[in-house]
């Protein structure tokens, strides 16, 4: 499967969302998008701050875009997540614990570069023995 045939309209909604970064400090630009059932594209870049802990990356900046529409897991296809770099920018671990909560576990979640490296894992495999809300009950 050609990832970047396959998963071309998120993937260009992606990297267009990358351009938008706001990465003053670490340079390091990200773009995410998340397609919903309905056809819609929810984008998300890194947005840093000179505090560096209040910077939010841009999975969960699409994420957070997507659900404050009132859309929910269900309603999710995809998610793509993208980056300018060599090597393909997985998500941290908070993006992790963020997806696991607000991703079905086997939607596809495409992670490419600009230097056509890519694959698709879904929040499953990223995050396994993860706490959820079965651990509250
Ligand atoms: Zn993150």
């Amino acid at each position: 499967m050609d990832i970047f045939k396959e998963y071309k309209d998120i993937l260009d909604h992606a990297f267009s969302a990358m351009e938008n970064a706001y990465a003053p400090y670490s340079n390091y630009h990200v773009g995410a998008c998340v397609k919903t059932k309905d056809g819609k594209y929810h984008i998300g870049a890194n947005v840093e701050n000179a505090s560096y802990g209040l910077s939010n990356c841009a999975e969960r900046s699409a994420l957070f875009a997507t659900y404050s529409q009132g859309y929910r897991k269900e309603d999710i296809e995809s998610m793509a997540l993208v980056t300018g770099e060599n090597t393909l920018g997985t998500p941290c671990g908070a993006c992790r614990q963020v997806m696991v909560e607000l991703l079905n576990g086997d939607t596809p979640v495409v992670i490419a570069n600009r230097q056509n490296k890519a694959m698709v894992t879904n929040i499953t495999e990223l995050l396994p023995f993860s706490f959820t809300d079965d651990n509250l009950k």
